[in-house]
């Protein structure tokens, strides 16, 4: 085996991380339905959804970006009582999980990046957000010793993974993109000449999916992290 490089995708991929975003917007659309009969539960959930996108540019992912969105549909839904009501302190509050909630590896990814590490390959993470945010979670990552580095980006894109490429001096065709989003994790990857291993999770945010690119090079669909012992 010649590709001996692994980059891994972390949310999502090593630790359970969209849940708890579910949880917090689910709290906070419940609580908006006091204030409007326009729209329903799901409307609101859509609408977090598209505000969200619509701030990634200046907020980029993550809990920022997240909470600020609420805020924002919360003001358009309640209007004045949004203030009067002090919904900004109550969506505070509920979001503060995000900062702070328990880093928990998803199942199996502890034995197979131990498994992984001795059988000699060199491993990363490459993850998108906030740099303090993410720096913070990698830091706190129980698994963190077995990673020989790790790169905090704005976006995945195919220009990402050359940058890192180039400045590891790496061939992409000795590397393997690990990722549970279609998008950013696989598609972008290959696109930059990466070998990819797409593992679905079930909690994958909306605008990270889409079909996965039946270009070369090679994309293995694994059902959980441990079957990686099974193609590597
Ligand atoms: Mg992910």
């Amino acid at each position: 085996m010649t590709s001996k490089h692994l980059f891994f995708d972390m949310d999502d991929t090593l630790i359970k991380c969209s849940g708890y975003f579910y949880d917090v917007e689910d709290i906070v659309a419940e609580k908006l339905l006091e204030y409007t009969d326009k729209y329903s539960f799901d409307e609101i959930k859509v609408m977090f959804n598209a505000k969200q996108v619509e701030n990634i540019e200046e907020y980029g992912y993550g809990p920022d970006n997240f909470k600020f969105s609420l805020m924002q549909v919360g003001s358009e839904i309640a209007g004045y009582r949004f203030f009067s009501d002090n919904l900004s302190a109550f969506i505070d509050e509920t979001a503060k999980v995000l900062y702070d909630a328990p880093l928990e590896l998803i199942d199996g990814v502890e034995d197979t990046i131990e498994y992984l590490h001795n059988k000699g390959y060199e491993m990363h993470i490459i993850t998108k957000g906030s740099t303090k945010v993410q720096t913070d979670r990698v830091e706190r990552l129980p698994i963190r010793e077995y990673f020989k580095s790790y790169y905090i980006v704005k976006h995945k894109l195919k220009s990402d993974y050359e940058e890192i490429l180039k400045n590891c001096n790496l061939d992409p065709n000795n590397c393997f993109m690990i990722g549970n989003s279609p998008k950013g994790d696989i598609n972008e990857a290959k696109r930059a000449g990466l070998n990819t291993i797409y593992i679905p999770n079930e909690h994958t945010w909306s605008p990270e999916d889409e079909e996965i690119s039946e270009d070369l090079p090679k994309t293995f669909k694994l059902d959980n992290i441990s079957e990686m012992k099974n193609v590597l």
